[in-house]
């Protein structure tokens, strides 16, 4: 991240805390990948690559656990009017967090996180991430929603899938039982009013999409080109 000749550490790409209920009982779990030449394997404790010197690792790792605390709050939240709402939170430790998931994504060898090309965005991600700042809300902004009914999608953790919006790049995957999408544009100001960026507002507001087995496996199959073939 810092560039620095530093070693690097094995650093998990996507976090441990988002394959905590993807594991079974044998300490494996199964991602889905987009791949069809390589076969769905089981891998263990999660994707690690050589992306952090231990210095970058612990900075990241701090909106990490806050993100992983904040995600918890938002699971135990109540929802209303398909809203969960939590009052304040930590804009940039919870930004930057999510940039560092894309942008370790799109440092990463391993093909499950192939779709991540970020382009010029790459180094925006890099600087947002060595400097702290994590920009305004529509900078490499971010959304979340909460997949209300699937189980199924509790237990997942998707690789990024690349999709237009709006005729922009934008970026999609799934983990945690949360789909969190990203609009990597520079003309994302103008979608200020069309996008929910978090950040956008001083409180957060989760939708709850109503989807449920079947329609999130829909989804999958759709989002997976091979699977429907
Ligand atoms: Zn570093």
């Amino acid at each position: 991240l810092c560039l620095s000749p530093k070693s690097l550490r094995h650093s998990h790409i996507f976090p441990e805390f988002f394959y905590d209920r993807t594991y079974g009982d044998d300490g494996r779990f199964v991602a889905i990948r987009r791949d069809p030449t390589i076969k769905p394997r089981p891998f263990q404790k999660g994707l690690r690559e050589y992306l952090l010197c231990s210095d970058c690792e612990t900075a990241i790792g701090r909106c990490e656990s806050y993100s992983s605390s904040l995600l918890r709050k938002l699971d135990a939240g109540v929802a209303e009017n398909g809203y969960i709402l939590h009052s304040s939170f930590d804009y940039t430790l919870f930004k930057l967090f999510a940039v560092s998931l894309i942008w370790r994504a799109s440092v990463a060898r391993n093909g499950f996180f192939a779709a991540a090309r970020l382009g010029p965005f790459k180094e925006r991600a890099r600087m947002m991430l060595l400097s702290g700042d994590p920009g305004p809300p529509h900078q490499l902004g971010f959304a979340l929603a909460r997949v209300g009914q699937s189980a199924i999608a509790q237990t997942v953790v998707s690789g990024p899938f690349s999709f237009k919006w709006r005729g922009q790049r934008a970026y999609h995957f799934v983990a945690r039982g949360y789909r969190w999408v990203y609009l990597v544009s520079g003309i994302a100001e103008q979608f200020t009013a069309h996008f929910p960026f978090i950040g956008a507002t001083t409180e957060l507001r989760v939708p709850i999409l109503n989807e449920s087995d079947s329609d999130f496996l829909d989804w999958m199959k759709k989002a997976l080109p091979w699977h429907g073939r």
